[in-house]
């Protein structure tokens, strides 16, 4: 069925070790299902009868990664792996965490306990066993998420599964099986309960898919999103201009995320949060400053569902920028403003938020425009032009020493409007001359 060529040398000595120590074992979950479908596998999870000290004893280089869960990783020279004493969860509390984690001696119920049958999938590639209790590899070929056992009783056990029901969705593109999604919308006080960290951890894995679209419109359908996202809802039925736009603002909003390059988190943030707040800001066909108001609010989200404060410091610079309107007619001194304004670190991927933008309204404009800024940009940075107050050629201590003041809110002030001038005109970055303009001040 599958090959041993398939899985990674590390992963088979864990599993040999362990079976040759009296102890079963296997390949578990995410790793069985992708390879099935021919995906690549990132972490190779194993399960063994093993007790975690049991686990540690066979092998050198150990760590305690997860002791309370029963996991512990085993490093090795081609990788990290996972490694799981078999479990059977049979009590939760507040529908977040098992209320004591019971190990057990059968893999049966280790599987029992997983979310989906896709998921409970387990493999000894020794003895080429697989373990499908529950028609996982069906699911599979049919491209269905179902849970294993009554998706109410599963969804109510833990109200993350049903947000990662839309997750997997999006990650593999299959449909959720109708019951399940059903139980979705009967349980979302539970879901309610989860930790945002828990979220925000979906949530990436989310955004890192082919086509987060799925993902959000199914949570949309079910009621999540309304719960954990009801800003992206509100967009959902608000209309734009035609002659610019065929999608509503929520459309729009999924489509440009799509379009946004997969393995980039803030960007795909970004393009899905860009138009956030044109459902509060709308006035007839106009967004008055809907990217202003749209930093505010996705910063809001953002730090609501724990992202990091360099993860929300960017988004929210690329949401509050996304309107610039380029022409051929902008004046060098507009171009170096713009650096000044986005940053120059920033700048590629403003590029990559318009793209995405632009590939999700009504005709795709000819994007030539972001060649030529491009290229104007790039000179200004060939020519070292000043962009900063640390950039000039004068600092703090002239402006003191020129004008005989001491330190205080004016020096800033001077140095600012300097700035300002050498933005219009770089040649006055020069010491003379600024020293000269300095006394201008007094
Ligand atoms: P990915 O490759 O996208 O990480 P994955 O299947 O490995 O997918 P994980 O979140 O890493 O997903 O979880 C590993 C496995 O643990 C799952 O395949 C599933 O069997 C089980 N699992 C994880 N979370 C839950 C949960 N909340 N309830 C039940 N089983 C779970
Ligand atoms: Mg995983």
């Amino acid at each position: 069925m599958l090959k041993n060529e398939q899985f990674p040398a590390g992963a088979l000595e864990i599993i040999k070790k362990l079976k040759a120590s009296g102890y079963q074992a296997y390949l578990v979950g995410g790793c069985i299902r992708d390879r099935l479908l021919d995906l690549s596998v990132e972490e190779w999870d194993i399960t063994t009868a093993a007790k975690p000290d049991e686990v540690a004893k066979l092998f050198p280089k150990v760590v305690p990664t997860g002791i309370e869960y029963g996991t512990v990783t085993i490093l090795l020279p081609d990788g990290n792996y996972e490694v799981t004493t078999f479990r059977a969860d049979e009590k939760y509390v507040d529908g977040r965490h098992p209320a004591n984690v019971v190990f057990t001696g059968d893999i049966h119920k280790d599987v029992s306990r997983r979310d989906f049958t896709i998921n409970a999938l387990a493999y000894d590639p020794l003895a080429d066993e697989l373990i499908d209790d529950f028609a996982g590899k069906k699911d599979l070929n049919n491209k269905v998420i179902r849970t294993v056992g009554d998706p109410i009783e599963r969804f109510r056990e833990d109200g993350l599964r049903s947000v990662r029901a839309c997750r997997f969705a999006a990650k593999l593109g299959f449909e959720i099986e109708q019951r399940t999604f059903e139980a979705i919308g009967q349980t979302l006080d539970v879901t309610k309960k989860v930790a945002p960290e828990r979220l925000h951890d979906e949530l990436v894995k989310m955004l890192a898919a082919e086509k987060p679209s799925i993902g959000f419109e199914l949570m949309r359908r079910s009621g999540l999103l309304k719960q954990i996202l009801p800003e992206l809802e509100a967009c959902w039925g608000v209309e734009q201009p035609p002659e610019f736009h065929k999608y509503d603002v929520y459309w729009h909003s999924l489509h440009s995320c799509d379009a946004a390059p997969k393995g980039d988190i803030v960007i795909r943030l970004a393009a899905l949060l860009h138009d956030i707040s044109k459902p509060s800001c709308k006035k007839d066909f106009t967004y008055y400053n809907h990217d202003q108001v749209g930093m505010e609010t996705a910063e809001n989200i953002l730090k609501r569902l724990k992202f990091s404060n360099e993860e929300i410091g960017k988004v929210s610079n690329l949401i509050g920028n996304h309107m610039f309107n380029y022409t051929s007619e902008w004046s060098d001194a507009a171009v170096r403003r713009f650096i000044r304004r986005v940053g120059l670190g920033n700048i590629k991927a403003l590029f990559a938020l318009r793209e995405a933008d632009t590939r999700a309204m009504e005709r795709e404009i000819d994007s030539h425009y972001l060649v030529e800024l491009q290229k104007r940009i790039h000179k200004i940075v060939e020519e070292q032009n000043a962009l900063h107050v640390s950039d000039l050629k004068v600092d703090g201590n002239d402006v003191m020493q020129t004008l005989n003041i001491p330190a205080g809110p004016k020096i800033g002030r001077v140095l600012d409007d300097l700035l300002e001038k050498v933005l219009d005109d770089p040649k006055l970055n020069d010491r003379e001359i600024l020293l000269k303009m300095i006394k201008t001040y007094a």
